[in-house]
């Protein structure tokens, strides 16, 4: 511990994004200034689906889209908006292959959602599964590295394998809600639904957009048998 708290004086870790020395740096290795421009979503938020709604104060409650069409899964929280620090650590982390930064987005995470987990009282963590053509391209699966860690953090074991991704899908990317729960579905089988049958699950990916891929992995674990399912991501888009 001495040997390291010096080595921490001679060389600072840096900041994962600016690169900027951090001496006494905790874990996340990420600076004050690069740290401050990220936005924690925080109350008042849909209970449902998690979304944080623009009012100053109030209580949480369900927005009208969950109470218009409830969606398959009992609740869904994200640690971050899905901009400035954090979506530049996402994308670094995704496209820059650059897996260790499943640590900082990992701790961002575990941080903001301890207690959202704890609530849910989930019995196992399933990552959203890649299709092995995506897996090939970009070589890890981001949810899975990042369920290593938290799967330690929060106790809970984590499921590789137990939701599969049977078929590819185009990107999400610029289509609309309708388009996208038409895009990803039949995109998911459980092989075993022994392994959630009664047991409640806790999703995990990196970033909610519409929700729609939580959505469809929601359903077809729920048509499996699981008892119920919350989902948990890094960031959210605002
Ligand atoms: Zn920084
Ligand atoms: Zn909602």
């Amino acid at each position: 511990m001495i040997v390291r708290a010096l080595l921490d004086i001679l060389f600072p870790p840096l900041c994962h994004l600016c690169r900027a020395p951090i001496p006494g740096a905790e874990k996340l290795h990420l600076c004050p200034a690069c740290l401050a421009r990220a936005k924690p979503i925080g109350s008042p938020l849909c209970t449902v689906c998690g979304v944080p709604f623009a009012t100053e104060g109030g209580i949480d409650h369900r927005c009208g889209d969950c109470i218009v069409s409830p969606p398959p899964y009992e609740g869904a929280r994200a640690a971050y908006l899905f901009e400035g620090p954090v979506q530049e650590l996402v994308h670094r982390f995704k496209y820059g292959h650059k897996a260790h930064l499943r640590r900082p987005l990992a701790l961002l995470a575990a941080e903001r959602l301890s207690s959202f987990v704890a609530e849910s009282a989930s019995d196992l963590i399933i990552p959203v599964p890649l299709h092995r053509s995506r897996l090939r391209e970009r070589g890890f699966n981001q949810a899975i590295l990042m369920g290593e860690l938290l799967a330690r953090r929060w106790r809970i074991p984590l499921h590789r394998a137990t939701l599969g991704r049977v078929r590819a899908t185009a990107p999400q990317v610029g289509l609309t809600s309708a388009q996208r729960r038409e895009n990803i579905r039949g995109a998911f089988a459980v092989p075993s639904p022994a392994a959630v049958a009664g047991r409640r699950v806790l999703l995990l990916d990196d970033v909610f957009t519409t929700g729609s891929t939580i959505a469809e992995c929601a359903l077809v674990l729920r048509k499996a048998g699981a008892a119920a399912v919350h989902a948990a991501t890094v960031a959210r888009t605002p």
